[in-house]
């Protein structure tokens, strides 16, 4: 039983004492005191289902035996030591890390959040490359530092005060809204059944490339390229996949302006698209630079930037440094998140629920005029609300909001993304089962009926 701070004493404090535009999801905020795998409790004691997973941030589940183990040994043996000296688990983790990577992929730096990797990758590519423009694409997230403020393209992330120069963006290929289509060509367990005529080269991905190639001639001062970012998912922005050989097309573009491909797998990393560890994979591709947040320490506060040797040098020029990157407790969490990955086969678990949870989805897809698209792979997971399938129109956020209270009435935790917050976004802790995924189709059933 709760016996802390009330609910109205939060909310007095928060007037009070917190960033005040800082949002919260439902109309009366959820307060919870307690998780245990994919389960949240509220201070009343009523449990729900979080299939939001602290934002793809939960990938093993809530309060993991073994990471309350480990995090309380390493805490009573060394809880913190600057990285100016050597320690134990700063060396097997970087291994470890860098053992699940492909190629040259060896070198690995720790920081303490997704803003700060990106951030850091940033430098690397400029120190490296020696240039100065970068690429993202429209509707990304990459975090809130004040340069990687510039890279993240939604408006709700948007302050006026001068942006940081060389930043700019390309078209986001999103192949159910965007200009070329290619709704088809995407890598969905829900495309299985709708195959594009187009074998594999899809049109819409050419001419995204296309768009690319002509917004680097338009707007970077010549061969001054240092690099493109991209989500190999997007997750803020509405879990947007993209026309299979998109990526694979602009990694090449990028290589021939001699820039770098940098994959940010904050959402997208640890498994939880199921066919592979990495995002990046799904593409054909090997980046050459990764970085990383969230599902990497299942919530404690852990980031990573994984390079080649050879674009690590590029940042030999002066000394890195970050107090806490790298610290024994964060370390001694990330090596527990491989391990209970790897023993509790969570990632073939992402796959096997991920992908019957997106085909019931999309069973609703076709049941509801306002559910225009199911979308994703594995536990990363969009359902897009139009307020017809022919407009695609957003539904309104009133209407969204009905949703996601009704929901959160039946004991569900859903989140919400893109622009104008209509795409409800599933990210839930990789360790839920069958039977969790069948509640949430109902409970969207019975949510969206009341709506519709
Ligand atoms: N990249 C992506 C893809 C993200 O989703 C986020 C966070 N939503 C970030 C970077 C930034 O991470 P953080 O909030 O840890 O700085």
């Amino acid at each position: 039983v709760y016996k802390g701070m009330s609910y109205e004493e939060m909310v007095s404090i928060r007037k009070r004492n917190l960033n005040p535009t800082l949002s919260t999801l439902y109309r009366k905020p959820l307060a919870f005191y307690k998780g245990s795998k994919q389960w949240l409790f509220d201070l009343d004691g009523n449990r729900y289902l979080d299939m939001f997973g602290g934002i793809s941030t939960i990938s093993v589940g809530h309060c993991h035996p073994k990471i309350t183990k480990v995090l309380t040994e390493q805490s009573d043996t060394l809880g913190h030591v600057s990285n100016v000296y050597f320690h134990e688990k700063i060396h097997e983790y970087a291994k470890r890390l860098a053992d699940t990577m492909p190629g040259n992929l060896k070198c690995v730096y720790f920081v303490n959040s997704g803003s700060e990797a990106n951030d850091l990758a940033l430098l690397m590519a400029r120190a490296h490359t020696g240039k100065y423009d970068i690429f993202s694409l429209k509707n990304c997230y990459h975090g809130m530092t004040y340069q990687v403020m510039e890279m993240t393209s939604l408006s709700t992330y948007r302050f006026s005060v001068p942006g940081s120069p060389g930043i700019y963006k390309t078209t986001v290929p999103d192949v159910y809204k965007g200009v070329w289509g290619g709704s088809k060509c995407r890598d969905s367990p829900v495309q299985a059944n709708r195959k594009c005529s187009c074998m594999g080269i899809c049109e819409a991905g050419i001419k995204y490339i296309e768009e690319f190639k002509s917004d680097l001639n338009c707007m970077v001062s010549k061969n001054n390229l240092a690099g493109f970012w991209a989500e190999t998912i997007q997750g803020v922005g509405g879990i947007v996949q993209f026309p299979k050989n998109y990526i694979k097309g602009v990694y090449e573009v990028v290589k021939q302006n001699g820039g770098l491909f940098v994959a940010d797998e904050v959402q997208a990393g640890f498994g939880r698209t199921g066919d592979h560890f990495w995002g990046f994979e799904m593409h054909g591709i090997t980046p050459d630079i990764v970085t990383m947040a969230k599902g990497i320490g299942n919530g404690f506060p852990l980031a990573a930037v994984v390079t080649t040797p050879e674009i690590a040098q590029g940042l030999g020029k002066a000394t890195h440094f970050n107090t806490f990157g790298g610290n024994p407790l964060a370390c001694a969490v990330g090596i527990a998140v491989l391990d209970i990955i790897e023993e509790e086969k969570l990632q073939e678990n992402a796959k096997i629920v991920g992908t019957d949870l997106i085909l019931d989805l999309a069973k609703l897809r076709d049941k509801y005029e306002i559910i225009g698209d199911v979308r994703g792979k594995g536990l990363m997971i969009g359902i897009e609300l139009v307020e017809d399938k022919t407009s695609k129109k957003p539904l309104s956020p009133e209407r969204c909001m009905d949703i996601l209270e009704k929901c959160k009435e039946l004991g569900l935790v859903v989140g919400k993304g893109g622009s104008y917050g209509n795409i409800l976004r599933l990210s839930p802790p990789m360790c839920i089962t069958k039977e969790d995924a069948t509640f949430t189709v109902e409970v969207l059933d019975k949510a969206i009926s009341e709506i519709a």
